[in-house]
C-alpha cells in the first residue's frame, strides 16, 4: 500500500505543468489538465472559442487554422532559405 502511494505521488509530481504566464512574470507550474497544456484555472477545461463565424470576434479569418498554418509554413520556408539548406 505504501509503495503504491509513493508511486502515485511520484506520478503526480512528474505530471506536465501549466505554462501560462503569471502576473509575477513566471510560469504557473500547476499540473496541466490531462491532454492539455494549461491547468484548470488557465483554460485547460475550456474547449476554446467557437470556430468560424460562430465567434463574435470573427472578422477576416486571420486566425483560422488554415491561415495560421500557412503563416507557419512560410516562416519555416524562410528559415530554411536563410540557413541555405533549401535545395
Ligand atoms: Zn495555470
Amino acid at each position: 500500500m505504501n509503495q503504491n502511494v509513493t508511486r502515485r505521488l511520484a506520478n503526480m509530481r512528474g505530471a506536465p505543468r501549466c505554462g501560462a504566464m503569471t502576473r509575477a512574470g513566471g510560469q504557473c507550474q500547476c499540473p496541466a489538465v490531462h491532454g492539455r497544456t494549461r491547468c484548470r484555472i488557465h483554460g485547460g477545461l475550456s474547449p476554446g472559442a467557437p470556430r468560424g463565424t460562430g465567434n463574435g470576434n470573427f472578422k477576416d479569418g486571420f486566425w483560422t487554422a488554415e491561415a495560421t498554418e500557412e503563416r507557419k509554413w512560410v516562416k519555416r520556408a524562410l528559415e530554411r532559405y536563410a540557413k541555405g539548406t533549401d535545395q
